[in-house]
C-alpha cells in the first residue's frame, strides 16, 4: 500500500427530509448565493424545499447552470457573487452544479484571470464555503473537491481540485433523486462505477481492503443499477446507489492505490467536442481501454471478473475477454451505449479529440502514463 494523508470534512446529512437539518450548518448571517440549473427542482418540488431552508437568510439567485457547466455561465455568476458580497453558496442540483458552485468559490476570491485556475493549475488560495443539496447521484461532487469546467469558446472540458472547494455539507435525500429521467439514473450509475474502476482497475499494490472496498461498490451498483431503472420509486435502491456514488469518489478508495483517470481524461474531450453526456463518453471509452491495456491491468482485471462478475476461467485470457464483455454488458443494461457509432461518430472524431488531448497536454495518461496518443488513437478505434 503506498503513503497517504487523507480527510474529508464533508457532512453527509443522508435520508429523506435530512434537509431540515442543514440550516445550523450554514455560517450564520451569510449572504447565500442559491445555486442552480435548467429548472427542474422547480418541478419536483426541491426549490420549495430549499426557499424554507434559506428562510431569514439573505438569498441571491443564480440559476441556468448547464449539464457540463460552462466557463461563460459560471464567470456571470462570479461577478454577481462579488456584487452582492456572498458569504456562502447553496449549490442545488446534479454534479454540473456542485461542480459549478466550486469554480464560483474559487473564482471569487482569485486573484487574477480565474481561467488560469483551470487552464494553467492557477493556485487556489481561498475559497467562499459551500454546501450542496444533490439531486443526482453520481458524481461524488457532494464530497469532494473536484470540479470540472467546460469553455464553450475553445471546446476545452478541464478540471481542478482542491480542499478548499469541497462542500462544507451534502443533503442527500434519495427521494430528491425519484424525478430524474431514466437516462440520468443510468448515466449516474454507469459514472459512479466508472470512478470506482479508475481507482482500482489498476496494478496491485497489497491493498486488500482498498480492492474490497471498492469491489463492494462495484458490486452494489451492478445489483442495484438496473433495479433503479425497473422500480424508480424503490426508496432503498435510491438510497443504495446514491451513497454509492458518494463512497465511489469521496476519496476513500482511492487512499494508498495507484489511480488512472485516463477514461475520463479522453472522455472529457467527446463531451466538449460532440457533447455528449459524461457517462455515455465513459461507456464508450472504458471496454476498449480495458482491452489496449489488458496486460498492463490483467492481475487487477481477472479479480474483478472473479469478485464482482462471479467469472471463473482457469485461462486468462478467456477470464480477461469475459470480464471486459461483462463491464460492457452492464453499461448496455443500464442502457448507456457503448460504441462510438452509436452516438453516430466515425473515424474523424478520433483525430479531432486527439488534436484537443494535445492541446490540453493530454499525452501521458494512466496509471503508467503510457497512454499516449498513438494509445489513444488505438483505443477509440476499437470503440468504433
Ligand atoms: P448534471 O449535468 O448535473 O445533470 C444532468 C441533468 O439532470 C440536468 O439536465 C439536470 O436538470 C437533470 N437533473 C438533475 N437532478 C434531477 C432531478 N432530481 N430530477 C430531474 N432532473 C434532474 O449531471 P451529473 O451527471 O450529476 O454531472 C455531470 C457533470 O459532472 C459533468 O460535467 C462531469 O464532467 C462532472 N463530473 C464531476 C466529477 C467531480 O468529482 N466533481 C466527477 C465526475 C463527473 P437541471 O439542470 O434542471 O437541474
Ligand atoms: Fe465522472
Amino acid at each position: 500500500m503506498l503513503n497517504f494523508a487523507y480527510k474529508n470534512p464533508t457532512e453527509i446529512l443522508f435520508g429523506e427530509k435530512q434537509i431540515n437539518e442543514a440550516r445550523s450548518r450554514i455560517p450564520n448571517n451569510a449572504k447565500v448565493l442559491f445555486l442552480y440549473g435548467g429548472g427542474s427542482i422547480k418541478k419536483n418540488g426541491i426549490y420549495d424545499d430549499v426557499i424554507n431552508l434559506l428562510d431569514g437568510f439573505e438569498v441571491t439567485e443564480f440559476s441556468g447552470v448547464e449539464a457540463n457547466p460552462s466557463y461563460e455561465t459560471l464567470i456571470k455568476a462570479v461577478e454577481l457573487a462579488k456584487q452582492e458580497s456572498i458569504g456562502f453558496i447553496l449549490a442545488v442540483g446534479g454534479g454540473s452544479v456542485v461542480d459549478g458552485g466550486k469554480f464560483i468559490a474559487a473564482a471569487v476570491n482569485y486573484d487574477g484571470d480565474p481561467w488560469e485556475i483551470l487552464a494553467k493549475g492557477g493556485e487556489v488560495k481561498s475559497a467562499l464555503p459551500l454546501g450542496c443539496v444533490l439531486t443526482l447521484p453520481a458524481t461524488g461532487s457532494e464530497s469532494n473537491g473536484n470540479s470540472v469546467v467546460t469553455r464553450k469558446s475553445t471546446q476545452q472540458k478541464l478540471p481542478f481540485t482542491s480542499p478548499l472547494v469541497q462542500p462544507l455539507f451534502a443533503v442527500l435525500d434519495p427521494v430528491y433523486t425519484y424525478s430524474l429521467p431514466e437516462k440520468q439514473i443510468s448515466n449516474g450509475v454507469v459514472d459512479a462505477f466508472v470512478h470506482v474502476i479508475e481507482q482500482y482497475l489498476t496494478y496491485p499494490v497489497n491493498a486488500p481492503l482498498q480492492d474490497r472496498f471498492a469491489e463492494g461498490i462495484l458490486q452494489t451498483l451492478v445489483e442495484q443499477g438496473p433495479k433503479a431503472l425497473a422500480n424508480p420509486q424503490d426508496y432503498d435502491t435510491r438510497a443504495n446507489i446514491m451513497w454509492s456514488a458518494t463512497m465511489a469518489l469521496n476519496g476513500l478508495i482511492g487512499q494508498g492505490v495507484p489511480q488512472d483517470w485516463s477514461t475520463h481524461m479522453i472522455g472529457h474531450e467527446l463531451t466538449a467536442i460532440y457533447h455528449l453526456d459524461h457517462a455515455q463518453t465513459l461507456a464508450v471509452v472504458l471496454p476498449s481501454l480495458m482491452y489496449v491495456q489488458r496486460d498492463k491491468k490483467a492481475e487487477k482485471l481477472k479479480q474483478l471478473g472473479q469478485r464482482v462478475f462471479a467469472i471463473n476461467e482457469s485461462d486468462d485470457a478467456v477470464q480477461i475477454d469475459k470480464t471486459i464483455q461483462a463491464v460492457q454488458n452492464f453499461f448496455e443494461q443500464m442502457k448507456v451505449k457503448t460504441r462510438l457509432a452509436d452516438y453516430d461518430l466515425t473515424e474523424s472524431a478520433i483525430t479531432q479529440v486527439v488534436t484537443n488531448l494535445e492541446k490540453n497536454g493530454m499525452t501521458q495518461l494512466g496509471e503508467h502514463q503510457d497512454i499516449d496518443l498513438t494509445k489513444v488513437t488505438a483505443i477509440l478505434k476499437l470503440a468504433l
